[in-house]
């Protein structure tokens, strides 16, 4: 139902439908729709759920978010990257959806805590404070590794301290910039 061709640049066009990422600008990407997909399955929404991203990008994974949660917060760092997802999801009438322009290394505790929470942008390690921004039976996925290549790893919150991990195989994301991701 969501169109990817909506959120990628003229000149790619020809391409929206292939199953590999695409340069947004900036720097940035569209992830890849096979990695869309098993980030999405991996937070196992059932439509009443509320869900934090960080990393709007262009705007595509938070839309499918959307179809299949009930709300999407979805914080980017790039202001010029936010103004123009948000326009795009405007334009698609996706009222479930908060943008927010900031680091999202230190989550979005105002609707915390969150049933899922997606990064889409390769981590070091798990953010700490995305952890505790779970609900207890809450996920995170979250690709974790050097800046080369990345594990997709999911978190379930068991209790106050406890968490599972498990691991969905290997991808490759642009870096998480902020105070607990890799330093400009
Ligand atoms: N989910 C996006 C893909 C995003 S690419 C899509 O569907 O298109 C990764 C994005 O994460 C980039 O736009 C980048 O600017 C953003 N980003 C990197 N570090 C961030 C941080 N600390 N907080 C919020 N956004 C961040």
């Amino acid at each position: 139902q969501v169109q990817r061709h909506l959120f990628i640049p003229e000149a790619y066009i020809d391409e929206a439908y292939n199953d590999y990422p695409l340069s947004i600008g900036y720097g940035q990407t569209i992830s890849q729709p096979f990695i869309v997909a098993i980030m999405t399955e991996a937070l196992k929404l059932s439509g009443k759920e509320k869900v934090l991203e960080i990393g709007t990008g262009s705007g595509y994974q938070a839309a499918i978010l959307a179809e299949l949660a009930e709300q999407v917060y979805s914080i980017e760092r790039l202001p010029a990257i936010a103004k123009r997802s948000r326009k795009i999801l405007d334009e698609l009438k996706y009222s479930n959806i908060v943008i927010t322009i900031g680091d999202g290394t230190l989550g979005w505790k105002e609707h915390s805590p969150y049933d899922g929470i997606i990064v889409t942008a390769a981590s070091p390690y798990p953010p700490k404070i995305l952890l505790e921004q779970l609900k207890i039976g809450g996920r995170l996925i979250i690709p974790i590794g050097d800046e080369f290549t990345q594990d997709l790893t999911l978190y379930i919150r068991e209790s106050e301290s406890d968490y599972k991990k498990e691991s969905y195989g290997s991808c490759r994301f642009v870096k998480l910039i902020g105070e607990q991701g890799w330093r400009e």
